[in-house]
């Protein structure tokens, strides 16, 4: 045991390995550690962002524009540096795109924090100084906000679109843009309130390669990946639809089971049994009125024949998740039990087949609803990276159809709030207007990153930028293919302002969070490379802290 103290002074028990850091010291670590992840990020912002290849342990390649997606792969051991990670998640889980945006807004706002520090001004009138900022700017933006008519299809495009460009979606974004629209618009119902609800359980994502992704479709109902099971059952067929997360099957203990027979008719009497059994379920089935079977576990030949001879089409072992999506579509109840199941848990549905794709098609009747985005691509990364890019742009049209508001993108909004909170910084008082001011300084990240990335003076963008919104053009931004600052909103270039409202939320919790902290206690060495799980844990202080060993390691 080292560092024991007594005498009145509370004492703290540490290993021989323990680490600690106080105050700045501790501070100036996490700062810079949460600050390198932010950076990793930032040159994939914008429709000319770069893509990242990332290689798991296993030699998994993933090529990839999405923060959310780079971050997760990281495979990221700091705890601060984690913080980082999680504002991309709770981006991702809240607004479903904006993730480079919140996370580049976070690590600079920590570098303004760190400047903050250096002057001298206390965590304390930092953390309060943003956040009001982050309050005045979301306010700010929800006044920008621009309302738009939730059905016009040619604004939800857009939306679709400015989110994909730039992704592996961006070579078909006509035809993804309008897919996604359509998609969305197909689980879109209005309540009675009037507001809009997009219920995105409704609709479900499927991929196949070796297809262009121009070829992708918007399916009305379910695809189930599936071969016939029987020759003699019926390829397709309209009627009622049995959803089972039992197997058809005798239960492996019967089978197992060692009988010890004694004459041939004893043998007899028991295979007899077991086909009773089985016909049993088949029976069960028919009495139920089921004209399809769909079965998450395994159907048994002998069940498999009874079926077909009844006319029963079959499906077994289909995904739990389609399972799911197809209770929705048919408005079915998944059954567990086929001697406690009622015909009233069967959804009345008409299945097709697709030879070519080599799938089935389930469709409902008029009541249910559920559409399928059949999503194609040349090879597994191409499609895996489409269908991120479209998941993003689903989530940003359904929030532009439940909000109404669109914001222009490209920068304006950035620099439009940024202006108005250097206003709003003037009548506050004491050291949280410098925080405030640094707030304001830390949304610029936005345009001059797009500017970077695009291959353009950052400076010069933004000086353009700033002359602009002084003017008043309060949509001004910088539009990457043209190089110009022009109304973003005419370019087309729109998002929602959810996303924009939660990236600021978001990266000021994290920043806050980080400057917190101003003790590290560490059962490891903080120096030493990302090892941290096993570090040994020190005295007292062992258990819980062993996850931050490996502080500083892993950047
Ligand atoms: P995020 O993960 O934050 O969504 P993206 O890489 O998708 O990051 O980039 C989004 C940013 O790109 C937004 O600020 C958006 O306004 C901007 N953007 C999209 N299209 C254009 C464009 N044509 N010109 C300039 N900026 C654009
Ligand atoms: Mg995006």
């Amino acid at each position: 045991m080292s560092q024991q103290q007594m005498q009145g002074q509370p004492m703290i028990v540490l290993g021989d390995d323990a680490q600690r850091m106080k105050d700045e010291s501790a501070q100036e670590h996490n700062i810079s550690a949460a600050r390198a992840v932010a950076e990793s990020v930032r040159s994939t912002l914008g429709p000319k962002g770069m893509d990242k290849m990332l290689v798991t342990s296993l030699g998994d390649i993933v090529v990839t524009n999405d923060g959310v997606t780079i971050l997760d792969e990281m495979d990221i051991d700091n705890p601060t540096a984690e913080m980082i990670v999680e504002v991309a998640e709770t981006q991702e889980d809240e607004a479903g795109d904006g993730t480079t945006t919140a996370v580049s807004v976070a690590g600079e706002l920590l570098k303004g924090a760190e400047e903050l520090l250096d002057q001298d001004i206390h965590p304390t009138a930092a953390i309060k100084g943003f956040t009001m900022a982050s309050e005045q700017a979301r306010e700010e933006i929800d006044d920008m906000a621009i309302e738009v008519d939730r059905e016009d299809e040619e604004i939800l495009r857009k939306v679709a679109e400015t989110s994909m460009t730039g992704k592996g979606a961006e070579q078909h974004k006509d035809t993804l843009a309008s897919l996604v629209v359509n998609a969305a618009r197909a689980v879109t119902v209005e309540a009675e309130d009037g507001s809009y609800i997009v219920d995105l359980a409704y609709l479900n994502t499927e991929t196949a390669t070796g297809d262009s992704a121009g070829n992708s479709e918007v399916i009305e109902g379910s695809i189930v990946d599936k071969d016939p099971l029987h020759e003699d059952m019926p390829d397709e067929t309209e009627g009622d639809v049995l959803l089972l997360d039992s197997a058809m099957e005798l239960e492996e203990a019967d089978v197992d089971t060692q009988v010890s027979v004694t004459d041939p008719d004893q043998l007899q009497d028991f295979i007899a049994q077991e086909e009773q059994q089985l016909q049993g379920m088949v029976d069960r089935v028919v009495d139920l009125g089921a004209d399809v079977v769909i079965c998450q576990k395994g159907v048994d030949d002998m069940v498999q024949h009874y079926l077909a001879k009844e006319g029963v089409l079959a499906m077994r072992r289909v995904k739990k998740s389609d399972l799911e999506f197809l209770r929705e579509v048919l408005g079915a109840n998944i059954v567990s039990d086929l001697d406690t199941a009622t015909a009233a848990d069967l959804g009345a549905g008409t299945v097709t087949r697709d030879g070519d794709a080599e799938h089935y098609i389930i469709e409902g009747d008029e009541d249910a609803h559920g559409v399928t985005l059949y999503l194609r691509g040349s090879t597994d990364h191409v499609v895996d990276e489409i269908e991120r890019g479209v998941q993003d742009a689903l989530d940003v049209v359904a929030d532009t159809i439940t909000e109404g508001t669109v914001l222009p993108g490209g920068g304006a909004p950035e620099t439009e709030v940024a202006a108005r909170l250097r206003d709003y910084a003037d009548g506050v008082s004491g050291r949280e207007q410098l925080a405030v001011e640094a707030f304001a300084d830390a949304l610029d990240v936005v345009p001059r990153t797009l500017a970077e990335n695009s291959g353009l003076d950052p400076i010069d963008t933004l000086v353009d930028l700033r002359s602009a919104h002084d003017d008043d053009r309060v949509r001004a931004g910088l539009n990457v293919f043209t190089g110009d600052v022009e109304d973003a909103f005419e370019a087309g270039i729109v998002e929602p302002a959810h996303a924009k409202r939660q990236a600021v939320s978001s990266a000021t919790e994290a920043a806050n969070l980080v400057l917190k902290i101003d003790d590290i206690i560490s059962a490891g060495d903080l120096s030493t490379e990302g090892d941290g799980d096993d570090a040994p844990g020190g005295g007292g202080m062992g258990g819980g802290m062993g996850g931050m060993g490996g502080m500083g390691g892993a950047m």
